[in-house]
């Protein structure tokens, strides 16, 4: 049993404040990914949670118990980086017994304790080598294996994988999922690769200039981000980010209308949106389909066998990209008329935050 939860946690370095009044609450057995551009504090809290770094202020709580002046090594956590600190000239096995033996833990329950994180991260053919020998991803599983045998309440990863080719990476991802399988610990993996984020979490946290835009599970921020930031962080392509004017309100919903004179009615609520105000409308390319109001001036084309990616301009002379089916009968320089179902599209008021939706699509989480 493992949940950790973060109050009010704020950090200053001298005069910059880098994180504000964070709150989160973790289950137990949950892996939940920190995610956000460089710089936007995430392994700060990362490194508070682990006791590296002391917060400003606020307080945290492994299990219940408040653990924010504790020492590292008594808050039951485990961390694993970047830049994996292997001893060159020990063994996997010696490197994966080196928490063990700073215990002083007694030869057959170290020997149990080695074998089966080597198990757990297939390296048992590979105990008796030297890190020199090993490749990126092995070196990063003999890494993980220290941490293992600690059996820590919390795994707490801070970009393990960056250091890693992308062949490397996916089967990592994959890996790493299989482990929390396994383990059934309680993690949290701090990464700036939004398609990590999505493929391992049980819940993301998105982290923007210290602050928490949202929290929630894969699907629900895909399907409802709750602001500009997380709705064009989340989701590859990116999602398509156009300026409408609002017309007015209809039984529908909000009537806009966009450069070049489309006109649509959302489902959503108008707020305090009268006729004349801007607005944003998202529109993700995998939602597009040819033949429509939205207009697409096609500059590249990229078939990728499943499907085709067309990134060009719209009439505003924002940039626009469409995801359509692999043979789609198109042409770089040609102007496509296309389509998207309403109920798809995403409205941002003037600070970027979402605009309410009539009725809530149905949702995979
Ligand atoms: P991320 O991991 O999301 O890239 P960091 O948590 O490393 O971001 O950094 C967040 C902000 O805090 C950055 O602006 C960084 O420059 C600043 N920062 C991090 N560590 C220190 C430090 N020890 N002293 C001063 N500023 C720091
Ligand atoms: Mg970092």
């Amino acid at each position: 049993m493992a949940t950790l939860d973060l109050s009010r946690i704020s950090k200053s370095f001298g005069e910059a404040k880098v994180l504000h009044d964070i709150d989160l609450a973790i289950a137990d057995k949950e892996f939940v990914v920190f995610v956000g551009p460089s710089g936007c504090g995430k392994s700060t809290l990362l490194r508070i949670v682990a006791g590296l770094e002391e917060a400003t202020s606020g307080e945290i709580f492994i299990d219940g118990q408040e653990v924010s002046r504790a020492h590292p090594v008594d808050r039951g956590i485990s961390m694993v980086f970047q830049s994996y600190a292997l001893y060159p000239h020990l063994s996997v096995y010696e490197n994966i017994a080196f928490p063990l033996r700073v215990a002083k833990l007694e030869k057959a329950a170290l020997d149990a304790k080695v074998q089966e994180a080597a198990r757990i991260l297939q390296l048992t053919d590979k105990l008796k080598l030297k890190p020199g020998q090993l490749s990126g991803g092995q070196r990063q599983r003999v890494a993980i294996g220290r941490s293992i045998v600690r059996q820590p309440k919390v795994f707490l990863f801070d970009e393990p994988l960056s250091n890693l080719d992308a062949a490397l990476r996916g089967e990592m991802r994959v890996e790493l999922s299989r482990l929390h399988r396994e383990l059934n610990a309680t993690m949290v993996y701090v990464t700036h690769d939004q398609v990590e984020a999505m493929t391992m979490a049980d819940r993301i946290v998105v982290l923007n200039g210290g602050r928490v835009e949202q929290f929630g599970s894969p699907m629900e921020l895909y399907h409802h981000p709750a602001t500009r930031f997380v709705a064009t962080f989340i989701g590859q392509p990116n999602m398509n980010l156009i300026p409408a004017q609002v017309l007015g309100t209809e039984p529908g919903g909000l009537a806009v209308e966009l450069p070049g004179g489309a006109r649509m009615v959302l489902p959503v609520e108008a707020g305090g949106a009268a006729s004349g105000d801007a607005v944003e409308i998202g529109i993700r390319p995998e939602d597009l389909r040819l033949g429509g109001d939205l207009s697409l001036h096609v500059e590249v084309l990229e078939r990728l066998g499943g499907s085709a990616v067309t990134y060009g301009t719209e009439p505003g002379g924002g940039r626009f990209c469409a995801m359509l089916p692999g043979d789609a009968p198109i042409h770089e320089g040609e102007t496509l008329a296309l389509g998207v179902a309403p109920e798809a599209v995403h409205v941002f008021d003037g600070g970027g935050r979402v605009m309410r939706r009539l009725r809530a699509p149905a949702l995979v989480a």
